[in-house]
């Protein structure tokens, strides 16, 4: 089967891993709403997270970066932070000195002309992931959030250095309004057999991809059966602070409230087997979900959730 995934970093990437165990067509539409430039470099996590872990670099310990990594470099620019003077240099966020490599390399290829589409897969040539990974744009989008008091930051600073310790009024995908949907990303969404919406963040992963024009239609609009598998486990996210990104657009952190989120996306719902009321509640208003085990704890355990995930996308076509 043709199976689309519109994934973030580390939850969508994890489930990836149990959905490549089963064999099929996987493209992975990913997210370009973290996406910021630091040094000059244009920085995608998602994209990378989905790549490293795929490609068997990831850093099992951080969830991002690599495995075996080193801070020679970013804690060398600290070094310039105390001494400038300045604080404009954004050393909280934490480049490896491999993880450079990747960033060097992609600067290069967007210098040169290169669309991000075409330098994600030359990446990927090298980390051979088992799917094909395309952006959700090759335009430049960022997600942006408003805090509290009126200020307006990008989500990397909210997200690493405030830790969404500020609550946040409002989030956006900047520069979406101009972008159009990356090579391939419509068709594969027309043309899947199955389209997942994995337990990935549904504000600022899956939120913001399908806040790339053309996205969202050709998801309510493909033949094929949508089927999501809820992020929020027992009414909090599983890692992360999704919570966060769920009060600022006023959905309530629980499996069932995500679901009513999609909306008409969404053709069927896993929910947590200990959120089964949850299930029973959106089976009554017409919503095809179940129950499963949803914690990712191995590559074993999330195959079974992403087989679950297909079992019930074959049930809602009939
Ligand atoms: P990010 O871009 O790195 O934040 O990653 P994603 O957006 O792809 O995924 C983040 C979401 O994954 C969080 O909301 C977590 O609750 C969810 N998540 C992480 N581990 C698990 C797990 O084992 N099971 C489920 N159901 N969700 C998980
Ligand atoms: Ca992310």
């Amino acid at each position: 089967m043709r199976i689309t995934v519109l994934a973030g970093g580390i939850g969508g990437a994890r489930f990836l891993t149990g959905l490549r165990t089963l064999g099929h067509d996987i493209t992975v539409i990913g997210n370009n709403g973290d996406d910021v430039t630091m040094y000059g470099l244009r920085i995608c996590p998602d994209l990378d997270t989905v790549m490293y872990t795929l490609g068997g670099g990831i850093s099992a310990e951080r969830g991002w970066g690599r495995e075996d990594e080193t801070f020679r470099v970013r804690d060398d620019i600290g070094a310039y932070v105390g001494a400038s003077g300045t604080d404009d240099l954004p050393s909280w966020f934490g480049l490896g000195d491999l993880d450079l490599a990747t960033h060097l390399v992609r600067a290069h290829w967007l210098a040169e002309g290169v669309p991000l589409s075409a330098v994600t897969a030359r990446l990927c040539a090298r980390w051979d992931p088992g799917v094909r990974l395309l952006p959700s744009t090759d335009d430049r989008v960022e997600t942006h959030v408003t805090l509290a008091h009126g200020e307006r930051v990008h989500f990397q600073e909210w997200w690493v250095r405030l830790h969404a310790s500020v609550p946040a009024t409002a989030i956006e995908l900047f520069g979406a309004s101009e972008a159009r949907p990356a090579p391939g990303v419509l068709d594969a969404i027309a043309g899947a057999d199955v389209v997942v919406l994995p337990p990935s963040n549904p504000v600022v992963s899956v939120g913001t991809i399908l806040a790339v024009p053309g996205i969202r239609d050709a998801v309510v609009a493909t033949s094929a059966p949508v089927v999501g598998v809820s992020p929020i486990v027992g009414g909090a996210p599983v890692r992360g602070m999704a919570d966060a990104c769920l009060a600022a657009i006023g959905v309530e952190t629980s499996a069932y409230a995500v679901a009513r989120h999609y909306g008409e996306l969404l053709d069927g719902w896993l929910v947590d087997e200990g959120d089964k009321a949850d299930a029973d509640r959106l089976n009554e208003e017409g919503l095809p979900a179940r129950a499963a085990p949803l914690l990712m704890t191995d590559v074993d355990a999330t195959a079974r959730i992403a087989d679950a995930a297909l079992s019930l996308a074959a049930d809602v076509r009939k």
